[in-house]
C-alpha cells in the first residue's frame, strides 16, 4: 500500500518548510502568503500543528503571534551553537569573579557579538540596509527566541523624550534579580552594542542598561541611542 499524504498534510509539510527557511519566525498572514493558503485555514493547520509540538508559537504584542519550527533546521542548530558559545562566556565571566566589574563584563559582550551573534542575524539579511528602529526590534525578536527562560517577554518602547533613542525592556530577565548576576545585564548591554554597530555601521550607539530586577525594578530596561555623529571610538 502507499501511503499518500492527505490535503491537510501536504499544507503542514508545506507549513513546517516555510518555518524554517525563516529564523526570526512568521505570523500567520506571511506564512499563508508563502503557501498559498487562506489565512482562517492557514491558521487552523497552525493550531493543529502547535498541538501535535511540531511548532510553537510566541505572542509578539497583543495582536501579533509569529510562529516557529521545533525541528531541527539547520538555522536551529546555528543559533544553538551561538547560544551555547553565549552561556559558556557567561560562565566564564562569572567564574572570572566579573561579579561588579561592569566595564569587563559589557567589553566580554560586545566581544562576543563581534565573533558570532551577529553574523548569525546578519547572514540572511546581507543585502539588507537595516533601519535603526528595525534592529532594534529584530534583537528584541532574537533575545525573546533565544532566551533560556521561556518566561522572558520583551518589547520596544520609542522613547517619547528622544527621537534617537529606544527602550528595549526584558520581562523576567535571567538575571534574576539576584545581585551577584548584575554582569548577566551587562554582557548584555555589551552584546546588543555589538550587534546593533555590526549591522548598521559605521553607526554607533550608546546601550544603557537604565532600570534593572537587581535593583528591584519590574524589568530590565536598556535605553539604546544612536549617536548622532558616527566616531572612530
Ligand atoms: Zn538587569
Amino acid at each position: 500500500m502507499i501511503l499518500v499524504p492527505n490535503r491537510s498534510e501536504e499544507y503542514q509539510l508545506k507549513i513546517l518548510n516555510v518555518l524554517e527557511e525563516e529564523d526570526l519566525g512568521l505570523s500567520i498572514s506571511q506564512i499563508a502568503e508563502k503557501i498559498g493558503l487562506n489565512r482562517n485555514s492557514t491558521a487552523k493547520y497552525l493550531e493543529i500543528m502547535a498541538e501535535k509540538d511540531l511548532i510553537y508559537k510566541r505572542e509578539q504584542g497583543p495582536t501579533q503571534k509569529l510562529f516557529y519550527p521545533i525541528r531541527r533546521s539547520k538555522s536551529f542548530e546555528a543559533r544553538a551553537d551561538a547560544m551555547v558559545r553565549f552561556y559558556q562566556t557567561l560562565h566564564a565571566a562569572l567564574f572570572y569573579d566579573l561579579l561588579g566589574d561592569t566595564k569587563k563584563a559589557r567589553e566580554i559582550g560586545y566581544e562576543m557579538a563581534k565573533k558570532g551573534v551577529t553574523e548569525l542575524y546578519t547572514k540572511q539579511f546581507a543585502n539588507y540596509e537595516f533601519k535603526f528602529e528595525t534592529v532594534v526590534h529584530l534583537i528584541s525578536i532574537a533575545v525573546g527566541i533565544t532566551y533560556p527562560t521561556p518566561l522572558v517577554k520583551t518589547r520596544v518602547h520609542r522613547n517619547p523624550k528622544d527621537k534617537n533613542s529606544f527602550i528595549l525592556e526584558i520581562k523576567n530577565c535571567i538575571c534574576d534579580g539576584m545581585k551577584e548576576y548584575k554582569s548577566i545585564c551587562e554582557i548584555q548591554a555589551g552584546l546588543f552594542k555589538g550587534v546593533i554597530e555590526d549591522m548598521l555601521a559605521p553607526q554607533k550607539v550608546n546601550v544603557e542598561e537604565i532600570e534593572c530586577r537587581v535593583d528591584g525594578a519590574e524589568s530590565c530596561k536598556y535605553l539604546i541611542r544612536k549617536l548622532e555623529e558616527p566616531t572612530d571610538s
